[in-house]
């Protein structure tokens, strides 16, 4: 059974002291106790300081060593509050009610603490979709203007595979890729779907190699015939996507980040059954301390899988 506060109170109540918040970290960080950052060594001593000392190689690790709080000034216990408050609510958050809600000194810091969040939203080396997965693309973003007979010029072309629950949309992968090559569109199909899984497009030609790289590839359509819907899962998640990164966003986002959108669409999307928002809140705790720290000011990365 994960740990986790299901309710505002619990959550109060768990994390009212620094000491608290910071012994949740160590828990999720090293439920089989603590280890050496830099050797790995399970021999490590607490310092005065609440450092652990390695026997081994001398380092000291923080529990804060190596994770999207290294270097933070600001007490975990604010951070938790920002876990709670970003993954409470359903649609995401803006910078600017973060800021507001945690009292941070400034829109920066609330900016570069959601792009730490966001970071962390990524599993890393999560495993792929399986079974049976709709693949589609989509674009993102305006045409820019006096830039005629090239309908793609500006935008970010986002490929999306929506994995089948019965009926239901389960678990979902964005990744956005250069072009619609058949080399592309393979590469984003192998970052998010097993091998031996039944995948479904479009008639795109550039899907057609599918079934060499060990997919079962079902063409739905041969043409882009409006009003089918044939490939009925994707097509929501990409509708909702849109939705959202318009609606939460105001649509204004810098294609630079938008990696980080999509991770944090996905995160939520693949959790919106979840019962307790706190389980959420857990996830999240968990995957910030399992990832590198995100250098202040750094541009979000590509994921390796998205
Ligand atoms: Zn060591």
């Amino acid at each position: 059974m994960d740990d986790y506060p299901r309710t505002l109170m619990e959550f109060e109540r768990r994390f009212a002291t620094e000491a608290a918040s910071r012994a949740y970290l160590v828990q999720l960080r090293w439920p089989e106790g603590v280890r050496c950052h830099r050797c790995h060594s399970p021999s490590v001593w607490v310092t005065t300081r609440g450092l652990y000392h390695c026997t081994f190689c001398d380092f000291q690790t923080s529990v804060l060593t190596g994770t999207i709080f290294q270097d933070t000034k600001a007490e975990l216990r604010l951070w938790f509050r920002a876990m709670w408050y970003v993954t409470n609510q359903k649609s995401g958050v803006s910078a600017l009610g973060l800021q507001r809600t945690l009292g941070l000194g400034s829109y920066r810091t609330a900016w570069t603490w959601l792009h730490k969040l966001r970071a962390a939203m990524v599993r890393p080396g999560r495993d792929r979709l399986a079974g049976t997965v709709e693949v589609d693309e989509t674009y993102w973003g305006g045409p820019k203007p006096g830039k005629h007979g090239r309908g793609a010029a500006g935008k970010t072309l986002i490929v999306v595979a929506a994995q089948a629950d019965g009926r239901r949309i389960g678990r979902i992968r964005l990744r956005r890729v250069p072009d619609t090559s058949a080399q592309s569109l393979a590469r984003a199909v192998q970052a998010a779907v097993e091998p031996g899984s039944v995948v479904r497009t479009d008639g795109l030609p550039s899907y057609r190699q599918l079934s060499k790289r060990g997919y079962v590839h079902e063409v739905v359509r041969t043409e882009a015939a409006l009003g089918d819907n044939l490939l009925p899962r994707v097509n929501r998640v990409v509708a909702l996507l849109k939705r959202w990164l318009l609606g939460a966003h105001q649509g204004a986002i810098q294609p630079a980040y938008l990696d980080a959108y999509l991770d944090e669409f996905t995160f939520r999307f693949n959790r919106r059954t979840s019962r307790w928002r706190g389980k959420l809140f857990y996830r999240l705790v968990q995957q910030a301390v399992a990832v590198e720290p995100v250098p202040r000011g750094a541009r979000p990365r590509q994921p390796a899988v998205a």
